[in-house]
């Protein structure tokens, strides 16, 4: 079993008028061997790759991995650069590769680009061929595109901010596509927006409204044993993209899910009265008598629906 990781991760505040250059990622890059030996044992999400891929006896193909945190946009030229360096070294190892895990953060932006995270999944899907899993981890912020979801086998997100699961998160995605190519599970993602987000000084998942979210669905036990993993990626705030906001992926076994996937009471403060969204897919409604508002996410047959919501 052979197994290529990368990664390229920048939380990008597209209102910056500074980029992020070729530079600052390459401060932060590490390749070849050198990429094995620094992230070994570390609490990062190459850490987890590594244990995933070690404990199985996984032969690792190290690519490139840079995490430049949060800055302004990424160049393009570091984003090309980065892009080019990944996916040409999947091209080249593709024949003696059976799947590839690639750490990307999800809110990533360029000049040019508004989802270049999705173009760099794109390009290493191309790259590695048909039929060879590609499995990404992702940062809890990330602003993911549905159309993320064509161009991978599986997606796994960190569950906490600040992030402490974030070796976890590298770590679950090595053991599911591990798994995968062992023959056990067929993995099958299923990934929705939800039309609401949150400033980022609102997504601690040790407060309200996060913690009861994240009890309710990546803590609770699957309601559905197809359910392999569950993400709840909130977003970041601070970008100006059409996907900006909150996103649930699932990872089923067999095939895709029908039945409710997640669902976990919403209960917000006062404080979010203004920012109501969208009432088509976002069910709620203000409680008599008070200015706390009440309702219920919940996705039954791949849509957002509101008719289990009670009357709070
Ligand atoms: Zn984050």
């Amino acid at each position: 079993m052979r197994v290529a990781i990368g990664g390229l991760a920048l939380e990008s505040v597209s209102f910056l008028p500074g980029e992020t250059g070729l530079a600052a990622f390459e401060r932060e890059a590490l390749r070849g061997p050198a990429l094995v030996a620094a992230l070994r044992g570390s609490a990062t999400v190459g850490g987890g790759f590594i244990v995933g891929l070690e404990e199985a006896g996984a032969a690792i193909v190290p690519l490139v991995y840079s995490d430049c945190a949060a800055a302004g946009h990424a160049s393009d030229a570091a984003f090309e650069a980065y892009r080019d360096e990944i996916c040409g070294g999947i091209a080249r190892a593709a024949p003696q590769l059976d799947g590839a895990l690639l750490y990307l953060h999800g809110a990533m932006t360029t000049p040019t680009r508004v989802a270049p995270d999705l173009e760099l999944a794109a390009a290493a899907r191309a790259a590695l061929g048909p039929g060879k899993p590609l499995m990404l981890a992702l940062d809890l912020h990330g602003n993911l595109p549905v159309a993320l979801a064509d161009q991978c086998d599986a997606l796994f997100g960190f569950h906490y901010s600040p992030h402490i699961d974030m070796a976890e998160t590298g770590l679950r995605a090595a053991r599911c596509l591990v798994r995968t190519l062992r023959g056990e599970i067929r993995p099958r993602l299923t990934l929705r927006k939800v039309p609401l987000v949150l400033p980022s000084i609102c997504t601690a998942t040790d407060l309200a409204p996060l913690a009861g979210i994240v009890r309710a669905s990546v803590e609770a036990p699957p309601h559905d044993p197809r359910v392999l993993d569950c993400s709840v990626f909130c977003g970041f705030a601070y970008a100006d993209v059409p996907q900006i906001g909150f996103s649930v992926a699932v990872v089923s076994d067999g095939g895709p899910m029908q039945a409710p996937l997640w669902r976990t009471r919403w209960r917000s403060g006062s404080g979010t009265r203004a920012g109501r969204c969208c009432t088509r897919s976002w069910c709620g409604r203000w409680r008599r008598g008070s200015t706390r508002r009440c309702g219920w996410l919940s996705m039954r047959a791949g849509r957002w629906c509101c008719s289990s919501m009670p009357t709070g």
